[in-house]
Parts: structure tokens; C-alpha cells; sequence
């Protein structure tokens, strides 16, 4: 069994620049990173403006393991199969963060025969635009601690300095520390941290933006600080849009990239699932409308999180509407959800794989209640049985739904071609799409639609202190804006090992933090890591190169 790295560099990739005629993008307008990246131009992308557009189809999951389900290689496996049946296509990923590959996971451009490439640098430093992203946001961060050395004329309560800095790399001892020690001359000393880069706000302002000036009016938005009086302190106060600006000026231009099977790419963008909403840029997203008849994206994590979020986060602020969604299922992942231990998900157990069922009946119920049409996509395993895989089809044909087995990974886009000829099927006659609740309604309200609808709790819970804070930016004039939950994708609840489908139980929300600049506020349920630390064994220890110098170790 040769392992993705080694399927991915024996790739047959065509050059980028054919890549791009097929979706005809000129040469001139590709500005090319290497051979086979390139990045699109400003202009031909404004251009574009006023063609019509291609089919949204979102590829979203199953509460998952810990492994992940397989959104990433379903959508790049239906992507070339959509283009096998003769359909124009493109796919749309997030970039991954470059930190958790030295950890513990491995890449996420795909797996097996269904993989995005080059795989070592999409997973690496491919275009450059978390490094810009990083940069950005610590510029703001010094700007910040400059001004307070200054004088502080804004008046900034150095108490009350929300904007942490930033590193793509997973650095447990940063997580809290203590800054500016060691005199007048250093700033004066506070307490404050570093988050990864994919959990700045700036990387999901440059997955919101529509073009520069949006992205610069976004930059502008961001609340760094409060005052003694607790008025918000803006970016903008500082002076500080324009610079970060001129740092993510090349970062704002989507990427373009192969698949094993030189179907079109975009990867770009790729902020956080939790305290952000974990889906790759608009900007890649509608410039890829324009050029392909469908166009096949994921959302992070389970359908409770990553679908909703797309839905009432993404396609709301950017206009979107999805014609269809992939719900991808495994076998393993429901018998983990009907409650089989971890180490005994390769055994045949009929019994948990129909408890756990229910876990994909709830993700069918919630992503039709946005109007959309599902298809459940069976991502198939070599452990899976006959008789499991039956059973799975069985349950989706009682809630209405066509279960359809993919062998993507094991075979490329010939093993998805049913998934594809299905979902042309569905979005040919698109339901109805609508987010879950209106901007109109107020922020607890939201959280609670959420918590009802999609989690089935009974209650939202959050103290006093919560409830003023919601207030407070609703008399400032954010009450408008969608909510972001945070909350653990293995449990509809925010109690990790509640699996299944459970209902009735309290959601506590237990912080809320605003994002005045990417445009939502984000409602904290349970412990959220926002720097990653590294497992007792890193990845980090079996990457290196080999004597031609390629990489070697990234899974
Ligand atoms: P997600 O996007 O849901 O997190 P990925 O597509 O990144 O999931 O897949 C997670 C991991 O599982 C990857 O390492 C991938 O290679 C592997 N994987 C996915 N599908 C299969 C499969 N059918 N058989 C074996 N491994 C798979
Ligand atoms: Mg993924």
C-alpha cells in the first residue's frame, strides 16, 4: 500500500497553466508560484463580474471521529468525478494550517487516489498566505503596544486588550505568558498569549472579504481593545487597516491547483472550525461559480457545526445559495457513534452500527431544514462488511435519502461516479435555501435557534455578565450579525462523549467574543483550544528529506 505522499509525487500533474485553460483563465492572468501553483489575477477575477454561475455542491460530515471522516477526499474524489461523467467542475479546499502536520494529524489535501497536489507544499508554506497572515495580524498587535508606550491617546484600558498575536505552530508554552518585561523602555507588562494563525481574525476577514477594499473596510472593523469606559477601540483608531492590508494583498488572490487527475483546484484560506467558521475563502468560492458548472466544497467538522456555519455564516454574508449537499458517512464513525471503543472499530457489529444511525438521521433532518437536498456518501473502508454498508443504505432509504458507496480513495474519481450522477440529480432541481434564523433576531436568540434546531438541547445557558455583553454590542450595532458556535464537533451537545443522536440537554455557553471585522460573534461552549500543543511523539520527529532532498514523513 503506498502511503499519500508517495501517490501524490508520483502524480502526473499537468502544468498549472493548463490547468487554468481549462477553466479559461489566460496564462497572463495566472501568476504562477513554481510549475504547478499559481495564483489569479486581480483583474480577471473583477471581470468576471455579471456571468452567470455554476452549481454550489457542500461536502459536509457525520459527527466524526477523531480521525476526521473523509470530507476532504469526498470532495476531491466527486470533483473529478463530476469531471469523468463530463461535467466542467472545480473543487474549493481550505488550505491547511502548517503547525499540526509536526503534531499529530497528517495533511488534509485529501487521501489515497482522491488527493489535492503539490501535497508537501499545499501542506507547508504553499503560497505564502499564512505567513502574510500571521504578519498582518502581529503588525496590528505591535501597532497596539506601540500606541500605549506612546501615551495611549485613545484611552485604551491596557487591562482590556483583546488582540493576542499569532504563529502557525503548535507552542503549548505560548499559550499564556507575560509581555513587555523589563522596563519603561519595553512597553509595560501584561498578560497575553499567542493563538495559531488559523484562529486569527484576520485569516477569517480574508475569507469573508469580497475584494480589497472589503477586506481593507473589515481590517478597519476589528476591536483590539475596550476603554475605561468600554467603547469599543477599532483598528482603524490606530491606523492600522491599511498596512495589514498591503501585507494580504497577494494572500487575497485565490490559488490554483490540480487534483491527482488534473482536475481544477481552489485551495485557499483556511480559518479555525471552532471559534471561526472553518470553510476556505469567498472570493476562491465565487470566482470558481464563474468559471465551472459545479463546484464542490467542505466544511469543517460534522454537518452540526461545519454545514450550519456555511450556511448561516458564509453563504449569508457572501450570498450563496448551495443547490446540494454530500452528507459523508463511514461505517466506523456511526458504530463509534452507536458506542464502540476506538481500537474495536474494525470489527463487523451490526447492532452498534444501527444505534449509531441515528447520529446520520438527525445531520439528513438538520441540513433539509435549510432547504437543501442531501445525499449520503458512504465513504468506503476495506474493514467495512457487505452487510454493514447494507444497513447503512437501509437506514438513509427510511429517512428518504440515497446512500451511495464511494471508493474514491482506494480508486480515484472512477470509484465516485455514482455519488456524482446523483448529486447532478439533486441540484438540478434545488430546494429552497435558507439560513436558519434572520439577521433581525436578537444575539442569545440566535444561539438558542441553533441550540434547538440543530443540537436539540432544551436550554441555552450563560450568565448574567454574558447576557450584558450581548447587549452591549447590540445597542453598539452588531446585533445584526449571524453567530459562530464553538463547540465539540463529536457530540451534538457540548459533552464530547454524549454521541448518538441526544436531545434535551443544556447548552452552556460559557463565553462570547466579537469579531466586528470578520462579521459574526462567536458563542464559546466548552473548552477551545486556540494553540494546539504537540502530542509525546510529534510527527515533527519522522519528517525530514531524503538524500534528493524531498520530503519525506508528511502523511
Ligand atoms: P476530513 O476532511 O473529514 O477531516 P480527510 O478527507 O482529510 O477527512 O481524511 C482523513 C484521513 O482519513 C486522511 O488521512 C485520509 O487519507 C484517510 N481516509 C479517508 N478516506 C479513507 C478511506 N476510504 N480509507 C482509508 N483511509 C481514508
Ligand atoms: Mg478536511
Amino acid at each position: 500500500m503506498r502511503t499519500d505522499i508517495e501517490i501524490a509525487r508520483a502524480a502526473r500533474k499537468r502544468p498549472i497553466q493548463e490547468i487554468g485553460a481549462q477553466l479559461g483563465i489566460p496564462a497572463g492572468d495566472l501568476l504562477p508560484y513554481g510549475h504547478d501553483k499559481a495564483k489569479v489575477s486581480q483583474e480577471f477575477i473583477r471581470n468576471l463580474a455579471g456571468r452567470p454561475e455554476g452549481r454550489l455542491i457542500l461536502v459536509t460530515a457525520i459527527s466524526p471521529t477523531p480521525a476526521g471522516e473523509g470530507k476532504t477526499t469526498t470532495t476531491v474524489g466527486l470533483g473529478d468525478a463530476l469531471r469523468r461523467i463530463g461535467k466542467r467542475a472545480v473543487i474549493c479546499l481550505r488550505e491547511p494550517s502548517l503547525g499540526p502536520n509536526f503534531g499529530m494529524k497528517g495533511g488534509a489535501a485529501g487521501g489515497g487516489m482522491a488527493q489535492v497536489v503539490p501535497m508537501e507544499d499545499i501542506n507547508l508554506h504553499f503560497t505564502g498566505d499564512f505567513h502574510a497572515v500571521t504578519a498582518a495580524h502581529n503588525l496590528l498587535a505591535a501597532l497596539i503596544d506601540n500606541h500605549i508606550h506612546w501615551g495611549n491617546a485613545l484611552g485604551i484600558d491596557t487591562r482590556r486588550v483583546v488582540w493576542r498575536r499569532v504563529m502557525d505552530m503548535n507552542d503549548r508554552a505560548l499559550r499564556d505568558m507575560v509581555a513587555g518585561l523589563g522596563g519603561a523602555a519595553n512597553g509595560y507588562p501584561r498578560q497575553t498569549g499567542f493563538d495559531i494563525t488559523v484562529a486569527s481574525e484576520v485569516m477569517a476577514i480574508l475569507c469573508l472579504a469580497t475584494d480589497l477594499a472589503d477586506l481593507e473596510r473589515r481590517l478597519g472593523d476589528i476591536v483590539v481593545a475596550w476603554r475605561h469606559d468600554r467603547t469599543p477601540v477599532f483598528a482603524r483608531e490606530l491606523k492600522a487597516e491599511g498596512a495589514m492590508a498591503v501585507l494580504l494583498r497577494d494572500a487575497m488572490l485565490p490559488n490554483l491547483v490540480q487534483t491527482l487527475e488534473n482536475t481544477p483546484a481552489f485551495v485557499h484560506g483556511g480559518p479555525f472550525a471552532n471559534i471561526a467558521h472553518g470553510c476556505n475563502s469567498v472570493i476562491a468560492t465565487s470566482t470558481a461559480l464563474k468559471l465551472a458548472d459545479y463546484v464542490v466544497t467542505e466544511a469543517g467538522f460534522g454537518a452540526d457545526l461545519g454545514a450550519e456555519k456555511f450556511f448561516d455564516i458564509k453563504c449569508r454574508l457572501a450570498g450563496l445559495t448551495p443547490a446540494a449537499a454530500v452528507i459523508v458517512a463511514t461505517v466506523r464513525a456511526l458504530k463509534m457513534n452507536g458506542g464502540v471503543a476506538k481500537a474495536d472499530l474494525a470489527q463487523e457489529d451490526l447492532a452498534a452500527l444501527r444505534r449509531g444511525c441515528v447520529n446520520l438521521g438527525r445531520h439528513i433532518e438538520n441540513v433539509r431544514a435549510f432547504g437543501v437536498p442531501v445525499v449520503v456518501a458512504i465513504n468506503h473502508f476495506a474493514t467495512d462488511t457487505a452487510a454493514e454498508i447494507a444497513a447503512v443504505r437501509a437506514y438513509a432509504a427510511e429517512q428518504g435519502a440515497e446512500a451511495v458507496v464511494c471508493r474514491h480513495w482506494a480508486e480515484g474519481g472512477a470509484g465516485a461516479e455514482d455519488l456524482a450522477r446523483r448529486v447532478v440529480e439533486l441540484a438540478a432541481c434545488p430546494g429552497a435555501f435558507a439560513p436558519i434564523y434572520p439577521d433581525g433576531m436578537g444575539l442569545f436568540a440566535k444561539m438558542e435557534v441553533i441550540a434547538g434546531r440543530i443540537y436539540r438541547a432544551s436550554e441555552v445557558t450563560a450568565d448574567r455578565a454574558i447576557h450584558d455583553r450581548l447587549a452591549a454590542w447590540e445597542a453598539a450595532g452588531y446585533g445584526h450579525l449571524p453567530v459562530c458556535m464553538a463547540k465539540t464537533p463529536y457530540s451534538f451537545s457540548a459533552d464530547p462523549a454524549l454521541r448518538g443522536a441526544p436531545s434535551g440537554h443544556v447548552l452552556p455557553v460559557r463565553e462570547v467574543r466579537l469579531a466586528a471585522g470578520a462579521g459574526f460573534v462567536v458563542a464559546i461552549c466548552g473548552e477551545i483550544m486556540t494553540m494546539p500543543g504537540l502530542p509525546r511523539v510529534p510527527n515533527a520527529q519522522i519528517i525530514g528529506l531524503d538524500p534528493e532532498g524531498r520530503v519525506e514523513g508528511l502523511s
